[in-house]
């Protein structure tokens, strides 16, 4: 196996799920969303656990990710969170992937694939309404509508409704006030859709970020993310939760390791890299790491705030890093060997200095950003 690899640790993403299960009120469903093959920590691995852990719905964007977990034996719910296009539909329906809907036209498509088949019962399509995200969804007014055309329609049922929070990570005063607005509209939408005598299933509208600090709009299911894999978003994190009196200890699912390749030795005016960044300003030693930005190590990490650890020591990083390869600076005088281990990321039982989310908050991105891209050419290595 390539030196450089994930380590998944699936132990902890159980717990992290169970957790998040504890805290939610007993019966709330759970819909763990494994999208972007589960944020690069590998869909289907992760899939299964949490299957293991009783959550009642996975959610992914294509129906190919979808497809990927029917093919595993998974027979979980599955919802579809993006709009797939209309030559996917009948292959969408064929593996029972539950979309959102929220048009006529589209509803229409799906009406049509799924009454060729001739399945034994109605087919349940999810709601979307657009309460603030201004993705995708209806217009909160136009919900009852739409659910009637649902209803009425040969082969759909509908299974539940949708929306999704713009700003429910962030506790400033008006964007909570602003995640409350949606919440109201939403229930309003839901309400409506009551009104028509139509039950409206199973209504949802929690990601990550309102799972953890706003329980009162858990509703029917929670659809957690980023969580699960073991970091906080944005404001509601550690200390925010501690401080509020909600602790919750979320555990880094993946590690991102590498080992160092080579040892250079650099004299005095030596210069390193692409476009020659950083120059030697006393005599050095500089460790070659195998792994680039196509293993999600980006260029826009060569910065000397970003340290990777060697031996449990941080080192910086020495002008920028390549597409396979970057250039660690160590020092004159180390215990640092050729073939040792180095962690970019991850738990700190494996080595690590930091986590995805540490390095996210030193370079102006989120985590999820930077697991996402961990390629198919970084192996994984689970572990329980
Ligand atoms: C990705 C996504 C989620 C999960 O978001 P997190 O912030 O990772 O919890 C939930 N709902 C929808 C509609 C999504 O697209």
């Amino acid at each position: 196996m390539r030196c450089t690899k994930a380590i998944i640790h699936l132990e902890s993403f159980k717990d992290n799920i169970k957790a998040i299960q504890s805290f939610t009120k007993p019966g709330t469903k759970m819909c763990v969303a494994v999208k972007a093959d589960a944020y690069g920590h590998g869909a289907v691995a992760c899939a299964k656990a949490a299957v293991s852990c009783g959550v009642d719905f996975l959610a992914v964007a294509t129906v190919d990710e979808g497809i990927e977990l029917r093919r595993a034996g998974i027979k979980t719910p599955i919802l579809m969170l993006s709009i797939c296009s209309p030559e996917e539909i009948p292959s969408a329906v064929r593996h029972s992937i539950t979309p959102l809907v929220f048009d006529k036209e589209y509803i229409a498509l799906f009406d049509k694939a799924a009454s060729q088949r001739l399945l034994p019962k109605k087919f349940p399509v999810h709601l979307a309404v657009d309460t603030g995200m201004g993705r995708i969804g209806c217009q909160p007014e136009e919900a009852a509508e739409i659910a009637k055309y649902i209803d009425s329609s040969k082969s759909l049922k509908l299974g539940g409704m949708q929306t999704h929070f713009a700003v429910s990570d962030s506790t400033t005063k008006e964007n909570r006030a602003y995640t409350k607005q949606q919440f109201t509209l939403f229930k309003k939408a839901i309400d409506s859709v009551r009104n028509e005598g139509i039950d409206p299933g199973i209504c949802h509208c929690a990601n990550s970020a309102a799972t953890l600090d706003l329980p009162d709009m858990h509703l029917d299911m929670v659809r957690p993310g980023i969580i699960v894999y073991g970091y906080y978003p944005d404001m509601i994190n550690k200390t925010y939760l501690e401080k509020k009196g909600t602790p919750i200890n979320l555990k880094p699912v993946m590690t991102l390791e590498t080992e160092v390749s080579a040892i250079r030795s650099f004299a005095k005016g030596k210069s390193i890299g692409y476009g020659r960044t950083w120059t030697a300003t006393k005599s050095t030693e500089i460790a070659v790491l195998p792994i680039g930005y196509a293993d999600a190590f980006f260029r826009r990490f060569s910065t000397a705030k970003v340290k990777i650890a060697i031996n449990g020591k941080p080192y910086p990083v020495r002008g920028r890093i390549c597409m396979d390869q970057c250039m660690v600076d160590i020092g004159q005088q180390n215990d640092v060997k050729r073939w040792d281990k180095a962690v970019i990321f991850g738990a700190a039982e494996d080595g690590a200095l930091q986590t995805a989310g540490d390095i996210a908050n030193l370079t102006d991105t989120i985590s999820y950003e930077i697991t996402s891209a961990v390629t198919k050419r970084v192996p994984r290595e689970y572990v329980d």
